[in-house]
C-alpha cells in the first residue's frame, strides 16, 4: 500500500514537471514574433538572456512591442543589406517598431533600465542587442 502511494506520488511529481517545464517562458511574447521570415521556428536560436531582457524591458515600458526583425538566417540578412557580421545572425538583437517620439522615449528608456547597452534608433524603428563581442553604443541610422 506504501508502495503504491509512493508510486502514485512519483507519477504526480512527473506531471507537475512536465506543467511546469511546458510553462509559457516569456510574458509579453510568442517566441515565434521573433523567427526569420523564411526559417519557421529559427527563433529557437534566440539567445535566452536577450529573450528575457526584452520581456522585462517590454513589461516596464508598459506599451506594445511589435518586432519588426528578429532571428535572421544568413540569406534573409544578406536581403535585407545588412552585414554578416549583424547581431541578429546570433539570435542576440531584435528591432522593434516605433514611429513616434513619445513610444521611443519610453521603449529607450525601458530598454536601458532592463540592462540593455547598445540600440540603434531609426525613424521607424528601435534596434536593440545585447551582443558582447561588440562595444556598449546608441547609434543612429
Ligand atoms: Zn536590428
Amino acid at each position: 500500500m506504501l508502495k503504491l502511494v509512493k508510486l502514485l506520488k512519483t507519477a504526480k511529481n512527473r506531471q507537475k514537471n512536465k506543467i511546469e517545464k511546458n510553462k509559457k517562458m516569456l510574458e509579453y511574447f510568442e517566441l515565434s514574433e521573433f523567427d526569420s521570415p523564411d526559417l519557421p521556428n529559427s527563433s529557437k536560436g534566440m539567445c535566452a538572456d536577450f529573450l528575457q531582457m526584452i520581456d522585462n524591458a517590454r513589461g516596464i515600458a508598459g506599451i506594445p512591442f511589435k518586432i519588426n526583425s528578429g532571428m535572421r538566417t544568413i540569406a534573409h540578412n544578406r536581403s535585407l543589406n545588412s552585414k554578416d557580421t549583424s547581431s541578429h545572425i546570433k539570435g542576440c538583437a531584435a528591432d522593434i517598431h516605433c514611429n513616434n517620439s513619445v513610444d521611443r522615449s519610453k521603449i529607450v528608456a525601458a530598454l536601458i533600465q532592463a540592462g540593455f547597452r547598445r540600440l540603434g534608433i531609426a525613424n521607424t524603428f528601435v534596434h536593440v542587442d545585447c551582443d558582447n563581442e561588440k562595444p556598449n553604443a546608441i547609434w543612429l541610422y
